[in-house]
């Protein structure tokens, strides 16, 4: 049997994982007098009137990045908080990219946990508007959170900290298979996974933006060592010790590094900031 609608799991007390169809999660975060949804997937449902259906507070939208599965439902809200040097990227995303991506995760949910139809990719009919979010806290009453700009998988990355539930949601800021192809050096990346990673003291759990990737059922928190071999990776690819892999992104010549369970994806161009 497969499921009609994304799935919907509280992994803290007010704190919601949405799975889109195994193709990227949301967060929605609730706090005394507001709510806070983190990222809009794709763009395949009706994600707005899934939040209005268990959230009656006034809530903001906050972006992680400006990729296709992270921006891609931004056309359902009035305002979208996002760092600055992504909102070009999210303002011209296009339904060609949001329709291949959904396409190509499709194929791969070979279980068929989802019953997801290629009709139900969404076209735009208006863009938000975008206010600018910088590192900083807000709260959302008895609810405070801190946000950190992480550059590295795009120039206007951020990661959330929920020090109350020392929950940690980074995206796709730093993870095991960490792209770094969207104009940011190795050694950007390198700065934000340590920067990440001097804020382990303050959570137990890391959520990225696919937990749950293509149909899997699981909802774990990234696994401990993650920041570790993602800095050790980066570290090997500027002191010249990694063994690189070549590969292909999209029709671009990258590069790939391996170290433990994590591997980072870069462009060979971009190693060293000047
Ligand atoms: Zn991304």
């Amino acid at each position: 049997m497969s499921m009609k609608q994304p799935l919907i799991c509280e992994i803290a007390k007010d704190t919601f994982l949405i799975n889109e169809y195994g193709f990227d999660c949301m967060f929605f975060l609730k706090g005394k007098e507001r709510g806070l949804l983190i990222d809009t997937g794709t763009g395949t449902f009706d994600l707005k009137g899934m939040i209005d259906s268990f959230c009656c507070l006034p809530y903001d939208v906050l972006l992680t990045h400006g990729h296709v599965d992270h921006a891609g439902g931004i056309d359902q809200f009035e305002e979208i908080m996002i760092h600055p040097d992504d909102i070009e990227m999210a303002k011209n995303l296009t339904y060609e990219e949001r329709y291949g991506y959904a396409e190509s995760l499709h194929s791969i949910d070979t279980d068929h946990a989802f019953a997801f139809s290629m009709d139900q990719v969404r076209r735009w009919d208006r863009i938000p508007e975008f206010i600018p979010v910088q590192e900083g806290t807000m709260d959302l009453g008895g609810r405070p959170l801190r946000i950190y700009h992480t550059p590295g998988h795009t120039p206007g990355s951020i990661v959330i900290l929920d020090e109350i539930n020392r929950i940690l949601i980074s995206a796709d800021a730093c993870n095991r298979n960490t792209l770094c192809v969207s104009g940011c050096t190795v050694e950007t990346l390198l700065n934000s996974a340590l920067k990440i990673q001097s804020l382990k003291p303050y959570f137990d759990r890391d959520y990225n933006g696919h937990v749950g990737y293509a149909g899997m059922p699981y909802i774990c928190s990234q696994y401990d060592g993650v920041h570790e071999d993602v800095i050790a990776a980066c570290r090997s690819v500027m002191d010249q010790t990694a063994q690189v892999t070549d590969e292909q992104f999209h029709g671009r010549a990258v590069c790939a590094v391996t170290s433990g369970n994590a591997r980072i994806v870069f462009d060979p161009e971009l190693i060293y900031n000047r």
